[in-house]
């Protein structure tokens, strides 16, 4: 194991410990203290360019080329504008940005080695942007319109030859930064790309950043709407709060967190309270601000009076959490895992984890938090983006080795010292199915105010990145969800003083392109049609077979399965945790049954937050009011909770009751109706008897839409709760989510 270089760099306090860092938010990365004048060191922003020195690259190396965009780091993968005074390798800027990657045929080695390397490629880079390869500039368009037209030949072609099977067609036009590792995903695949978008539709979007990159109205997208809301720190920490409440032994991945400024009275009066209660407690905290990434603004603190945190309060929401001061070392270093995790459906729920990870290192000894040592950033921050820019950064072409590695060698090394790395998978597939657990009833939320049933849209699924450090004891903690992990397979190499160049990254490459590769796999329109295809050939099969085991095995057909298009591939680094494993978690999905009900309720279809009406409706629905709680105390409830979550400063865009306020009203209701009982106890109680009654009101309805119709009437009169009843309206609950799915079916297959 190599030892970091000693340092060859000022310290971030000497450095005068700010640095900026580009990222797709236009973010920057304040080093700790925040005395950003004095520079030891620069950050350049890095342009597209390519080394070929690169490192040998592992498997399944293909062509790399044009790079888009500047996202740096775990958290990067969004477009960034350079920052700051800054040079540039001469190679770039020169229309490289559009350059689309170059060919080589999949399997097929890079070229290594300074001779034929470095000048080779750049010199291709730079012929195929005088040619106009880039889709920026007059040049790029040329080559765009060409391109479109061969599109159009070649779509001719797709499928159109007899016989031969459609190929998948994937958009990658919005893939941004993670464009390289889509590209090998590709043609690994033989699917068919379309990098500047296509006018008729494809079958998958890639999307970079949102799902709202594009506008989609049929096929698979990357992204489901509301995500990167959802895994914003406020919002993560507030959710996984919520299934605290509920099941605080389950939950206890996750640091303690208070969320800035609203809960700062609680956090000073909980940190008194417990170093009263143990004087020796002597803790430490990490102030995160709310939306930063790549280590933005984080800074840790001994106490709550700490001069920084009361100054900026106001000014910047944030979460502060428990500072892990005992995380468990590798060579005296602290170290996070960067997983991969694909939720390849909301409804049903289906989780997918990658085998393999990243592993990032800090780059200074670690040494447990005291007042001297709280701003050195390279000793308490993993974050890739800020260790770099250390003198002792170790950029490996071993995966074993360096500050960057996979996390299975972690693993193996763990395990070669009599760690138990069974019982550590086994915590982390649990951490990551609660934690999604905790984010889908919001996410379903937003997925029904922006793909309402009955319209056209896509369907979606997401590679997640989970950040986890492992603590002494082996047990992970949750860090947060990157709803955009990056997926860039190079990193930037400093040629000489302020020069840049992007080299391959083999261990982001081994990583990244299988979990791209796998997700694609996974989601394969032409599967579940071959799937469909199959079984009806199976069942002539069986037929056929009937007949012909009489006749003997020399009669028998031949079954081809060599032909398969993943043949040749590797198996798959995507294993199912979901619904696999849904008979140990599914006593977990409480708050999942509330948005059920919510969602209900919401009536006015792309909304999502419930008003007034919506909410009496619930309780008069539910059979919640009685002589003990009348409307107006209803009333009552409905506005207290909804003024307190709104001042929150939470979606002033639309106004009543958001899902977390809704949330908490329901756990009041349960706790004054079942009294004695645990809160999960009342509240799945009262989700029984809510579901109850509700499914009796939806039998009613549907005799009497029966009778309605029966007696030809348009009109249906039943309306004793002042809903217009919609024929979804009156669907039985359960029914309704087997149209939702129906729908979902129909909308992922039509092409
Ligand atoms: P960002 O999105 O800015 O990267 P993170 O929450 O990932 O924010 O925190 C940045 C880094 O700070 C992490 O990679 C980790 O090294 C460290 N860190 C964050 N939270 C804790 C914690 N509770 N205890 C110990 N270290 C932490």
């Amino acid at each position: 194991m190599a030892a970091p270089r000693p340092s060859e760099m000022a310290s971030p306090e000497e450095a005068g410990g700010s640095a900026r860092s580009q990222n797709g938010r236009g973010c920057r990365t304040t080093l700790l203290p925040a005395r950003r004048s004095e520079r030891g060191y620069r950050l350049t922003a890095i342009g597209p360019s390519r080394s070929p020195s690169a490192a040998p690259l592992s498997w399944q190396q293909a062509g790399s080329g044009g790079r888009q965009g500047h996202g740096r780091g775990e958290r990067g993968g969004m477009e960034g504008k350079a920052g700051g005074t800054r040079r540039r390798a001469a190679a770039r800027g020169r229309g490289r940005r559009g350059c689309p990657p170059r060919r080589r045929a999949a399997g097929r080695p890079a070229r290594r080695g300074a001779a034929g390397g470095r000048g080779a490629v750049r010199r291709g880079a730079r012929e195929r942007c005088r040619r106009g390869a880039g889709p920026q500039g007059p040049a790029g368009r040329t080559a765009r319109g060409r391109g479109r037209r061969a599109q159009g030949r070649r779509g001719g072609e797709e499928g159109g030859r007899a016989g031969r099977r459609p190929r998948v067609t994937v958009d990658s036009s919005k893939a941004k930064t993670s464009l390289e590792a889509l590209k090998i995903s590709l043609r690994q695949l033989r699917w068919k790309e379309f990098p500047f978008g296509r006018r008729l539709p494809c079958d998958i979007y890639w999307h970079g950043v949102s799902f709202h990159d594009n506008d989609i109205f049929s096929g698979q997208v990357n992204k489901f709407p509301g995500m990167t809301e959802m895994v914003r720190k406020i919002t993560l920490s507030r959710a996984v709060r919520t299934m605290q409440d509920l099941f605080p032994l389950e939950y206890n991945f996750y640091p303690r967190s208070w969320i800035l400024p609203e809960e700062f009275p609680l956090f000073v009066a909980e940190v008194r309270m417990m170093k009263d209660s143990d004087p020796s407690w002597k803790p430490t905290f990490i102030v995160k601000p709310d939306g930063g990434c790549q280590g933005d603004g984080i800074y840790l603190i001994k106490d709550p009076s700490d001069i920084r945190l009361t100054g900026s309060i106001q000014s910047r929401p944030a979460v502060v959490q428990e500072y892990i001061c005992k995380p468990l070392l590798v060579d005296k270093l602290k170290f996070d895992i960067r997983l991969y995790v694909l939720l390849k459906s909301l409804e049903p729920l289906e989780i997918y984890i990658a085998k393999d990870g990243l592993s990032r290192f800090c780059t200074e000894p670690y040494q447990e938090p005291t007042l001297k040592n709280l701003h050195q950033v390279f000793m308490h921050l993993t974050n890739y983006s800020l260790n770099i820019h250390s003198g002792n950064f170790i950029h490996s072409d071993n995966v074993n080795t360096g500050s960057k590695r996979t996390f299975s060698s972690i693993l193996c090394r763990l395990s070669s010292r009599g760690a138990d790395v069974k019982k550590l998978w086994s915590d982390i597939i649990s951490l990551v199915i609660k934690t999604i657990i905790a984010l889908t009833p919001e996410l379903k939320v937003y997925y029904q105010s922006d793909i309402p049933v009955g319209k056209p849209g896509p369907t979606c699924f997401q590679i997640l990145g989970f950040d986890i450090l492992l603590m002494k004891n082996l047990k992970p903690m949750l860090l947060e969800v990157n709803a955009n992990p990056s997926m860039r397979i190079e990193h930037e190499q400093e040629l000489s003083p302020g020069v840049f160049e992007n080299v391959p990254s083999p261990v982001d490459e081994e990583v990244k392109v299988a979990v791209i590769r796998d997700t694609l796999r996974l989601v394969d329109p032409q599967k579940k049609k071959r799937k469909d295809s199959q079984c009806q050939t199976l069942e002539h099969v069986s037929e056929a077979n009937e007949e012909l085991l009489d006749a003997g095995p020399a009669d028998r057909p031949e079954y081809d399965t060599t032909k398969s298009p993943e043949a040749g591939l590797p198996s798959l680094c995507l294993k199912q945790v979901f619904p696999k494993y849904a008979k140990q978690f599914n006593y977990l999905r409480l708050v999942d049954r509330v948005a059920a009900l919510f969602i209900r309720f919401l009536g006015v279809k792309g909304t999502k937050k419930l008003g007034p009406t919506g909410f009496r409706t619930f309780i008069r629905n539910c059979k919640l009011s009685n002589s003990n709680f009348s409307m107006a105390s209803v009333d009552i409830l409905y506005i207290d909770i909804t003024r307190r979550w709104n001042s929150m400063g939470i979606d002033h865009k639309e106004s009543g009751m958001c899902l977390q306020a809704f949330v908490e009203a329901f756990f009041c209701l349960a706790q004054k109706k079942y009294k004695s009982l645990p809160l999960h106890e009342q509240v799945a109680s009262l989700i029984h008897f809510c579901e109850y009654h509700l499914a009796a009101l939806d039998e009613k309805r549907l005799v009497c839409g029966r009778a309605i119709v029966d007696r030809r009437s348009a009109v249906v009169p039943c309306q004793a709760d002042g809903l217009h009843l919609t024929p979804a309206a009156y669907t039985p609950l359960l029914n309704r989510t087997a149209t939702v799915s129906k729908f979902a079916d129909y909308r992922s297959h039509r092409y």
